[in-house]
């Protein structure tokens, strides 16, 4: 159910409206327009309190939003949501952050090298796994808690934001203490404990679709991170599984306009787990931009033959930078900057 504020309504009217949605034991999620507040007060049964708010004099009326996902969607929040990072780093806006490091922390040398690189090259967030969700449970797993703290330590270095995979409830205060964004991996899209815990937390999580995931149920999936009141949320396009076996995965430019119309979540795409070779990462990746990425995520290793993971699919420090190079001159074009 959302409540709509009446016009210009004050801080004391809006804190009344508020207080009796927390007495019904419900989280009011707040939404300001320029003119407009509009609250929303989800969950079951809710709507047998609509005639106690719309007597209130504080409110102007009450809808409902069709959509099962109700806080993603435009209807409760028309503009784009604009996710702000330390640095002056922000997704969402014109500038297109460029997310790019290894597919796994190796060692903190070897962090250091690369996050060199995604610096010099253009990057402006340092990516990195230290929990693992590997194929096969005998190749690397992951460095685990150290791995965080190569992380941390390197980001603060290069002054650059950070981001690293939770794969489970008890690895989200982890990732939340050392790094900027909590990243939920495509397999645990529906691990619904998970998202609930990123909710409970303050950092912002970016998450990646699943493999076989339709878009409203990516959509519902976001859902429980912001039901919790954790509203900063991305989404990551990183290509899904069709018949095609002569790429990894099968990167879904198409959801992208289809998405965007339906949230005002920004949306970051990852052409390197979507087509998974090297060679074409580069093309793929200037498409992401010109279907409309918030972000784009780049996995890059300096020796990729000896990467732990992923490194079919990791640009080589020339490619990239070459690549970055490349999408400052598209981005002109689309009247975005990188
Ligand atoms: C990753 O980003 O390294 C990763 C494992 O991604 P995904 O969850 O998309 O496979
Ligand atoms: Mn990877």
């Amino acid at each position: 159910m959302i409540i709509t504020l009446k016009r210009k309504a004050t801080k004391q009217e809006e804190n009344k409206v508020i207080e009796k949605i927390k007495k019904l034991g419900y989280i009011p999620h707040i939404s300001r327009g320029v003119d407009i507040t509009i609250i929303g007060m989800i969950g079951e049964l809710a709507e047998k309190y609509r005639d106690l708010f719309e007597s209130m004099d504080e409110v102007d009326h009450i809808s409902e939003i069709e959509k099962p996902y109700k806080l993603a969607s435009r209807e409760f929040k028309h503009d784009d949501t604009i996710i702000k990072l330390p640095y002056g780093i922000k997704i969402g806006g014109k500038k297109v952050p460029i997310i790019a490091g290894p597919c796994a922390i190796e060692s903190k040398s070897v962090l250091d090298e690369i996050a060199k690189i995604v610096k010099a090259g253009g990057g402006t967030i340092l990516r990195g796994g230290a929990y693992k969700p590997r194929s096969s449970p005998y190749t690397f797993q992951g460095l685990g808690e150290k791995g965080l703290k190569f992380l941390h330590d390197v980001g603060l270095k290069y002054k650059i934001p950070t981001i690293s995979e939770a794969m489970s409830v008890e690895q989200v205060p982890l990732v939340s203490k050392y790094c900027d964004i909590v990243q939920i991996g495509a397999r645990n899209i529906q691990n619904y404990d998970l998202l609930k815990a990123c909710g409970k937390q303050k950092k912002p999580v970016l998450l990646k679709r699943g493999m076989a995931t339709t878009i409203k149920e990516w959509l519902l999936s976001a859902e429980y991170i912001l039901s919790q009141g954790n509203y900063n949320v991305m989404l990551c396009e990183r290509g899904i599984r069709t018949f095609e076996t002569a790429t990894r995965f099968t990167l879904d430019l198409n959801a992208i306009p289809v998405v965007k119309k339906l949230t005002h979540l920004p949306v970051v795409l990852d052409p390197s787990h979507g087509i998974g070779i090297r060679e074409h990462v580069p093309t793929m990746a200037k498409a992401c931009l010109a279907v409309g990425a918030d972000a784009i995520a780049l996995e890059i290793h300096p020796r990729p033959e000896e990467a732990l993971s992923d490194g079919a699919q990791s640009l080589l420090p020339d490619q990239y930078k070459k690549l970055v190079a490349d999408l400052k001159r598209i981005a002109e074009a689309l009247d975005r900057e990188i």
